[in-house]
């Protein structure tokens, strides 16, 4: 739909720019550009080219075309390569199809990864007050800086759950992080395993069930704490 695009739109960098944060989304992050330049994100949109009306990014990813990805970096005031650098999504893989008739999607499932949101205390160090959302390989995250788990329930009630009387969550974040640098990318598989051998076990059944997990899982709902109770096993693993 190349004919419908207003080719002068996106041509120059919109006045302030974004501090990139690390694993961003697309979504998110175009959706903060235009909240940090007081712009509705359909304007941002508009001026990338041709294609449906926004969603949040706490729901799905946005993947673009070519044309768009262009635009997009011209607006923030970068280049391509600087912005498929830092936003995992904008990558040559994942972008639409030549064919495509419009300029971006947001599918219901992302392509790759999990959205999780930030931390919104790293965030807030990063200058953006509004909630961020990344794309992750893992479905959660826990910040070691402050003590924070967040996962991709797309639910911001309660945005995170506090680790501080959660020790042993930690720790197993901490040497997780210790295997994935020593073993990169086959780290995750270690864990993968690891998880696999402890529900066969039996060891993992159920932890909404236990007392330790009862509470949380009534607040939060049973999906929501499994994986956390599943990490902190992982603690008692050596
Ligand atoms: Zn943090």
């Amino acid at each position: 739909m190349a004919e419908k695009r207003d080719q002068w739109l996106g041509r120059r960098r919109m006045h302030l720019r974004l501090r990139f944060l690390q694993g961003e989304s697309t979504g998110s992050y175009v959706t903060r550009l235009a909240a940090r330049n007081n712009r509705p994100t359909e304007e941002v949109l508009w001026s990338m080219g041709t294609g449906p009306v926004p969603v949040d990014p706490q729901y799905t990813e946005m993947y673009v075309s070519r044309y768009a990805r262009e635009r997009l970096a011209t607006l923030a005031g970068h280049t391509v390569a600087e912005m498929q650098e830092r936003l995992i999504g904008l990558r040559d893989e994942f972008l639409m199809d030549k064919d495509a008739k419009d300029d971006w999607e947001w599918p219901w499932d992302t392509r790759a990864g999990y959205i999780v949101q930030a931390c919104s205390l790293c965030a807030a160090r990063r200058g953006t007050r509004s909630p961020a959302w990344l794309i992750l390989p893992d479905p959660w995250q826990v910040c070691l800086r402050h003590r924070r788990w967040t996962d991709n329930s797309r639910s911001t009630d309660p945005p995170y759950v506090d680790l501080s009387e959660l020790a042993e969550v930690v720790r197993a974040q901490q040497r997780l992080n210790r295997v994935r640098k020593r073993l990169g990318p086959a780290g995750r598989w270690v864990f993968a395993d690891a998880c696999s051998v402890l529900v066969r076990s039996g060891y993992l059944e159920d932890p909404a069930q236990t007392k330790q997990w009862g509470v949380l899982a009534a607040q939060l709902g049973e999906q929501r704490v499994r994986p956390l109770a599943q990490l902190s096993r992982l603690s008692l693993l050596t």
